[in-house]
């Protein structure tokens, strides 16, 4: 006997490397490639760090209130975390404590299924089918509860909101999670069906289109009920996950609507522009709307692609997983940094 068969043993999740290197184009872990909004540096100028001294308000209502009032619903229907991993595990531990699976497409965020491991949640992986969409008829059976990443990651395919309410609709008995990290890059929003149903928490984050991945924060919409549920458990966990400069700061960069509409704007638009490039040199992939694209080329190996342009000092991500291991999942950055991208793959192809 040891003391280690009592240990909680889990897979950890493997996030993308984060390079030492300077001069790096890096396409890899989806942030985005313009900074954060005038308003946080004007913010960042005028905090007084003195105050650090003390505990930040367990509240966090400074940032709540900017995101109700951003949104237009009631800070009651407002929870904020350490980015939305963080708002995601306190979800899975508050919603999924059921006998019965979860259920989450095979190909998706490689999160849900690290949490489910290590709070012990049973789970099924509904396939996609072949195109990368979700049909909404394998979300219909018995289970534990539904997590949907729409735009889903890494395919970028996104779900109509009428098949997400769909979904939603044949599960009122468990709660729904929609995971919209991807959703200002082009996928409509369910956070309008958070007052028609009550089961439906709605996940969005600061990492891609607030330029704020580094501050580390994440938020979520639900019905009044929902929200204070899982504030319940939150505070059963810690009571100060948030720190001053992301109350602070995230309040700022959340009251910046236009920088926001204009940045998000510029990665669309780059993205369009890649598509047609990388469709040019062969490339196949599907209709992404979030700000990365996924791709694989016919006569060419994922592997030897994804060294290739290491090698070149560009950075992009690959999964080593059954079905996708073959696809490339590029970042949207610059236009100077994805013509770049374009010139390397063209010298590997000889085009
Ligand atoms: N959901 C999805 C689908 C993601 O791709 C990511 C980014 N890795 C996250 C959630 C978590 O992002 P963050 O914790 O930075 O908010």
């Amino acid at each position: 006997m040891s003391w280690e068969e009592y240990v909680r043993k889990v897979v950890p999740y493997t996030p993308g490397e984060q390079p030492k290197i300077k001069n790096i184009i890096k396409l890899n872990t989806n942030e985005n490639p313009y900074p954060p909004s005038p308003l946080v540096y004007k913010a960042y100028e005028e905090t007084e760090l003195s105050d650090f001294r003390k505990y930040p308000d367990p509240t966090c209502s400074v940032l709540v209130d900017s995101i109700a009032s951003f949104y237009d619903v009631k800070k009651e229907n407002v929870f904020v975390g350490v980015g939305s991993d963080d708002v995601l595990s306190m979800a899975f531990l508050t919603f999924f404590n059921s006998d019965k699976p979860v259920l989450f497409p095979d190909i998706t965020y490689s999160f849900y299924d690290v949490w489910a491991d290590l709070y012990r949640i049973p789970y099924k992986q509904m396939p996609l089918k072949d195109d990368f969409t979700i049909d909404p008829a394998d979300y219909y059976g018995e289970n534990g509860g539904v997590v949907i990443a729409n735009p889903n990651a890494p395919t970028g395919v996104k779900l109509p909101l009428d098949a997400i309410e769909d979904i939603i609709s044949h599960n009122r008995d468990v709660v729904v999670i929609i995971d919209e990290a991807y959703v200002d890059f082009g996928a409509e929003s369910a956070l309008p069906l958070i007052d028609k149903y009550d089961n439906l928490l709605v996940v969005r984050t600061y990492s891609k289109s607030r330029s704020l991945a580094g501050l580390r924060i994440g938020y979520a919409f639900g019905c009044e009920k929902l929200i204070k549920y899982i504030l319940d458990a939150k505070f059963s966990f810690n009571s100060y996950t948030m720190n001053m400069p992301s109350l602070i700061l995230g309040a700022a960069a959340m009251n910046d609507r236009e920088y926001f509409e204009e940045t998000t704007a510029k990665v669309v638009a780059t993205r369009e522009r890649v598509k047609v490039q990388l469709k040019e040199l062969g490339f196949e992939f599907g209709d992404s709307r979030a700000n990365f694209i996924f791709a694989r080329h016919p006569e060419k190996a994922g592997k030897d692609i994804f060294d290739y342009l290491r090698a070149h000092d560009i950075i992009v991500r690959r999964f080593d997983k059954p079905r996708i291991n073959e696809y490339l999942r590029i970042s949207i950055g610059t236009d100077e940094e994805m013509d770049r991208l374009i010139e390397v793959l063209k010298e590997y192809l000889g085009k």
